[in-house]
């Protein structure tokens, strides 16, 4: 569904992605793992062209994103993002803040947006959120919103960056079953994570990023718990 061939990704002098290739499969889940600065959200924000690749070629079904004659914003709807930081609007219901994107940028109308977005927010288990504002909600709620607002367009792959992370251990459980409840239900998902045991329970594929390549990529029992490389096994005992 989605390739990556020879991604390079520099900041300056800083290579941070030297040649990344990467096929994930529809339906699939990808979680990246790697030291701070290795590269993981870089290779995210790659995918979904919020940064320019120096070098390779990207494509989705077929379509090369990296053509330089594509239509970003096309593009980008095809692929739904979310961060550490959910990036909710404050001043806007939950309801508003997923039907904002449909409406503003791409024209869909208000009633077709809204009909749409309480589907996804049941779908999320928040339908009884639609009024409320997002600092009502617990951390766990608001990054489901944001997850929401992600599906809303229907988007063919799933980018998520640290999506736990900010989230007190009792609300990581959530987000995580929603996940795997996405899987379930077919959707492809790269993501990136710092809980070993987070991508464990969610990934089909562990990539281990290191000095600007994946060093390592397989299911998580071999990855996680019996790693080929030694870099790897640093990297894994360094957490404990
Ligand atoms: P973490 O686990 O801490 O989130 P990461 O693996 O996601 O780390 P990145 O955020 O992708 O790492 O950063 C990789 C490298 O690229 C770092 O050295 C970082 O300083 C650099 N970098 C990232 N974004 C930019 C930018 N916009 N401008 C300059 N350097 C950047
Ligand atoms: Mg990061």
């Amino acid at each position: 569904l989605l390739s990556l061939r020879g991604v390079r990704k520099s900041f300056g002098d800083n290579v941070v992605l030297r040649s990344i290739d990467l096929d994930v499969a529809a339906g699939e889940c990808i979680v990246l793992i790697g030291a701070s600065g290795s590269g993981k959200s870089t290779l995210l924000r790659c995918i979904n062209l919020l940064e320019q690749v120096d070098d390779g070629i990207i494509t989705l079904r077929g379509q090369e994103l990296t053509d330089p004659r594509i239509d970003a914003d096309a593009a980008r709807a095809r692929i739904g993002i979310v961060f550490q930081a959910y990036n909710l609007f404050p001043h806007l219901s939950v309801l508003d803040n997923i039907t904002l994107a449909p409406r503003r940028v791409h024209g869909v109308p208000a009633a077709t947006a809204k009909t749409r977005a309480l589907e996804m927010l049941d779908r999320v288990g928040l339908a009884a959120k639609a009024k409320a504002r997002p600092d009502d909600l617990s951390g766990g709620q608001q990054q489901r919103v944001a997850i929401a607002r992600a599906l809303v367009n229907d988007p063919e792959v799933m980018l998520l960056d640290e999506v736990t992370s900010a989230l007190d251990p009792e609300l990581v459980a959530e987000v995580l079953e929603l996940l795997r409840e996405l899987t379930r239900d077919g959707m492809t998902m790269v993501l990136n994570t710092h809980e070993m045991s987070f991508a464990r329970q969610v990934a089909d594929t562990v990539c281990f990023l290191h000095d600007g390549g994946i060093h390592e990529q397989g299911p998580p029992a071999q990855v996680l718990d019996n790693p080929q490389q030694e870099r790897t096994r640093r990297f894994l005992t360094r957490l404990h």
